[in-house]
């Protein structure tokens, strides 16, 4: 008897535990959603990223069922397929200012995006544009809205803000080489107080890089037109 009465108790009290774990994880806000990833990534296949639907890419299971027949490890988590996450999560909109933009797996997840109808402005280097391999062209044919920066001054900045509220940044070109190969890290953070000044400058040198406002009269400028 002294035995039931003391597993019961046990019973009782783990239970209300658990009520309280549950009730705490109720009444907490949300908290921003932040993470750190390091490169050189290892190598995985990414090609069920596309098709997942942009609410379900950051969080969504890391073994997909996928029919994919390619070399490359399937159902494996790793850098880049986090990072490719983040960027395939936008809804909305896509702001990128990278220095350097070859990598074709995230040239393919930009222009998924603006086939969805997501709003995407790329500022990139002038100088860099004109490199061989370089996917700006390819993101210009598909009719997506590029900018360069038009000054001697290198535009050297790696971020990313997704839907005004996600920002991706670091060392991180957005490059083969940089993905598989080099020490790259990039920091990714919902926290508004990070977020807000990526934001105000992206919007600062997006006006800075319309290219009427370089070759016409200041008194001429007009807005929404395409670099
Ligand atoms: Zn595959």
């Amino acid at each position: 008897m002294w035995t039931v009465k003391v597993v019961g108790l046990g019973v009782v009290a783990f239970s209300s535990l658990e009520l309280i774990v549950w009730l705490l994880r109720r009444l907490r806000p949300e908290r921003p959603r932040n993470e750190v990833l390091f490169f050189p990534s290892e190598l995985a296949c990414v090609e069920h990223l596309y098709t997942l639907p942009p609410s379900a890419a950051p969080s969504a299971s890391a073994a997909p069922s996928h029919s994919c027949l390619c070399s490359l490890p399937h159902g494996v988590e790793t850098s880049f397929s986090r990072f490719l996450r983040h960027v395939l999560s936008a809804s909305s909109s896509l702001d990128l200012c990278v220095f350097a933009f070859s990598n074709m797996d995230l040239s393919r997840a930009v222009l998924v995006l603006h086939s969805r109808g997501v709003t995407v402005r790329v500022l990139s280097d002038k100088n860099y544009i004109a490199i061989t391999g370089t996917q700006i062209g390819v993101l210009r044919k598909a009719g997506i809205c590029v900018r360069s920066n038009g000054n001697s001054v290198h535009m050297h900045h790696k971020f990313a803000v997704v839907d005004g509220r996600l920002l991706l940044t670091g060392s991180l070109n957005w490059t083969l080489n940089a993905v598989q190969n080099n020490m790259e890290n990039i920091l990714i953070t919902e926290e508004p107080d990070l977020v807000r000044p990526f934001i105000k400058e992206f919007c600062r040198l997006w006006e800075h890089s319309d290219p009427v406002r370089r070759h016409k009269p200041a008194a001429r400028v007009d807005a929404g037109t395409q670099g």
